[in-house]
């Protein structure tokens, strides 16, 4: 699961930049991407594949299409890394 805001999901309408000190947001930003991005490679490294779930897949109720989409692809996908939406 990825939070939108905090893991900046491109292209989201969540993942606003706050108005009040922009380069210290832009630097924390800038931060997580880099650390998601270095522990996706090492997971993928150590032979796991890797699906990101983004906070806006989810509505208020279970999505059981999006739930069919995981379970495919932890049952039976072959990509190393797979992201909803
Ligand atoms: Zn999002």
């Amino acid at each position: 699961m990825h939070g939108c805001f905090w893991h900046r999901h491109p292209g989201c309408p969540k993942a606003t930049t706050p108005a009040t000190r922009p380069e210290w947001w832009q630097r924390k930003f800038d931060g997580n991407v880099e650390r998601d991005r270095q522990q996706m490679d090492r997971l993928i490294a150590a032979g796991w594949r890797v699906g990101i779930v983004w906070e806006c897949a989810l509505g208020r109720k279970a999505d059981g299409a999006l739930i069919d989409r995981v379970e495919a692809f932890i049952r039976h996908g072959r990509d190393l890394r797979a992201e909803w939406p």
